[in-house]
């Protein structure tokens, strides 16, 4: 045998919050045997250790000095559980249920609209895909972090489905605030991700949209594998 295996793809994930991008790359992933990197944790663990530090989500100067030291002593880290799923460690703790607080979710909005936190969680995001073989799932996958992805999806729903899938979710960890509260909490999210100055959450010209409102789960990740299954082909030269 002559010549190297063609470079695995890199997958490219967009969308906006509950349009059902966490259970969809999971699976995803693990159907391609793909690694997934799910980037949301990482300004979600800004949010936290800024909340830690007792400094406020709006103080964009010291927001953005604390993402830039946490980048440049790799304090975040991604790794598996033993027992199956991801965790993510700060500081060499895993706060991966705490990342998941709706609170810090909102707190993850804020902080992601500073361009210094933006820019101090690039690289880290670039160098965990850079060997190709790997799902990365955020905001400004395709049209920042890897504007030269091979695979590019954005997955939407309506809002009323989102806002419900919110909901369900929520209710299953035993807190129901009442749906148009979700509703306006979903929308509002979007916005302030969508007007951002710096890497909006937009859809990329080569991304292929994937819109989840009438479909079940196994048919997103369905199209969605048969997509990239298709760009592994190509990449092999097969028609
Ligand atoms: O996807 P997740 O809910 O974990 O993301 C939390 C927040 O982090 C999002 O609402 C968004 O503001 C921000 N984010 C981002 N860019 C990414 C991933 C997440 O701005 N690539």
């Amino acid at each position: 045998m002559t010549g190297r295996a063609p470079r695995r793809p890199v997958v490219a994930i967009d969308g906006p919050a509950g349009a059902g991008k966490t259970t969809v790359t999971r699976r995803v992933a693990a159907a391609l045997g793909y690694v997934l990197v799910g980037t949301g944790a990482l300004y979600r663990a800004v949010a936290l250790a800024a909340e830690r530090a007792g400094i406020p989500w709006t103080d964009a100067a010291a927001v953005g000095r604390l993402a830039a030291t946490i980048a440049e002593r790799g304090a975040i880290e991604f790794g598996a559980r033993p027992e199956g799923g991801e965790r993510v460690l700060l500081e060499g703790e895993d706060v991966s249920a705490e990342l998941r607080r709706e609170r810090i979710g909102e707190g993850a909005s804020v902080v992601s609209a500073v361009p210094a936190v933006r820019e101090a969680l690039l690289d880290l995001q670039r160098s965990a895909g850079r060997g190709g073989g790997v799902v990365l799932e955020g905001r400004d996958i395709g049209t920042v972090v890897f504007p030269d992805a091979e695979a590019k999806i954005f997955l939407t729903a309506s809002d009323a489905v989102r806002a419900r899938r919110r909901w369900q979710e929520l209710a299953e960890r035993g807190q129901a605030p009442p749906l148009e509260a979700v509703l306006r909490d979903v929308v509002e999210r979007d916005r302030r991700d969508s007007t951002r100055p710096v890497a909006p959450l937009r859809q990329a010209p080569d991304a292929l949209l994937v819109d989840s409102s009438e479909l079940s789960v196994d048919e997103v990740v369905a199209r969605i594998v048969e997509h990239v299954r298709g760009v592994e082909r190509r990449s092999r030269g097969e028609p």
